[in-house]
């Protein structure tokens, strides 16, 4: 297939593209390169089938040539990203999923969304099936984020229901792996730099919220199975495995052999008290359920932070 990504240099991004080029497809990537540098892309630059486009698809999206599918994974993703870049998080999720779902319907291709378990915000229902309506506040700092791809959710959802489009919806849960950028802010990234640096781990408050953290490369067998599906409605994609922060800030220091100890800090505004995927749904529908153990995941991203050159930089 010919295949477009768009945000496809982030992390997820860039891991998809690789799987993709892997299973045979053709495939362009797009991104304006905000939150992501072209690191991530080296190693597929040349490789036939691939071809990387710098572009921002909140301006516009255009591609010369036959399309099955559009991939739309473009934005700004971690919460100090999207502190950072607050309008351009709302213009990538609105314009933004409005230009790729025009081309993804003057192609006649088949539209994938990567949404977000941020759409249950502060959630009042745990676990988090699809059903849930979530609990967002909508002028928060989060908001911004949260609201964008409620939005872009509303209108694949209305692309589908007008146009007939074929629409996918994927919900992803916090994910975690190689080529997470060191300075995102987020909590596996955080500790994990901070660990090997002996510097004390962050916690944010008491570090009672709970996550359910996935690997990276299970999320990719996810994506690519609802890509391929005939799935419309959202489906939650993350790993069920739930803890503290506390206790992840406990096992990366442990992991890593660290001697570094652990401070509070102030909990960010609307932070979710509880977070985890109720999976029923991308098992039935897609067989599709995660096969990496924390510990496993976190041996593998903490090696590769290790070994990568700059990975530990503040970039
Ligand atoms: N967190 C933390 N210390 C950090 C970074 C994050 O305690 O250095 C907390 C954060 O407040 C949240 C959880 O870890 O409760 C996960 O945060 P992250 O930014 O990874 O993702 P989120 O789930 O908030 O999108």
């Amino acid at each position: 297939m010919r295949i477009l990504v768009t945000g496809g240099a982030g992390f997820i991004g860039s891991h998809l593209c690789e799987l993709l080029l892997a299973q045979g497809h053709e495939v362009t990537c797009v991104d304006s390169l905000l939150t992501a540098g072209k690191g991530n892309l080296e190693h597929l630059t040349g490789r036939p089938g691939f071809s990387f486009r710098q572009g921002d698809v909140s301006a516009g999206l255009r591609h010369r040539g036959p399309l099955e599918q559009v991939l739309h994974l473009a934005s700004p993703a971690s919460p100090v990203d999207y502190y950072r870049y607050p309008v351009e998080t709302l213009m990538v999720g609105s314009y933004g999923t409005h230009h790729a779902l025009e081309l993804a319907r003057s192609k006649g291709a088949v539209f994938l969304l990567t949404s977000t378990s941020e759409v249950y915000g502060d959630p009042q229902e745990h676990p988090q099936r699809e059903e849930y309506w979530g609990n967002v506040n909508p002028v928060g700092p989060r908001s911004v984020y949260d609201e964008a791809k409620r939005y872009a959710e509303a209108v694949t959802m209305a692309y589908h229901r007008a146009y007939g489009l074929p629409t996918r919806i994927a919900r992803i849960f916090n994910t975690y792996g190689p080529r997470l950028r060191a300075g995102d802010g987020r909590a596996i990234p955080n500790f994990i730099r901070q660990a090997l640096a002996g510097e004390p781990l962050t916690v944010y408050g008491d570090g009672s919220q709970t996550r359910s953290f996935c690997y990276v490369a299970d999320l990719m067998q996810g994506l690519s199975r609802l890509a391929l599906s005939e799935v419309v409605e959202p489906v939650n994609l993350g790993n069920p495995q739930e803890m503290t922060v506390l206790e992840l800030a406990q096992k990366i220091i442990a992991l890593t052999g660290s001697q570094s100890v652990i401070v509070h800090q102030p909990l960010p505004q609307d932070d979710p008290k509880v977070r985890r995927p109720d999976i029923t749904r991308a098992l039935q529908r897609l067989g599709w359920e995660p096969a990496t153990g924390l510990e496993e995941g976190l041996r593998e991203t903490i090696r590769w932070f290790r070994e990568t050159p700059g990975a530990l930089g503040p970039g």
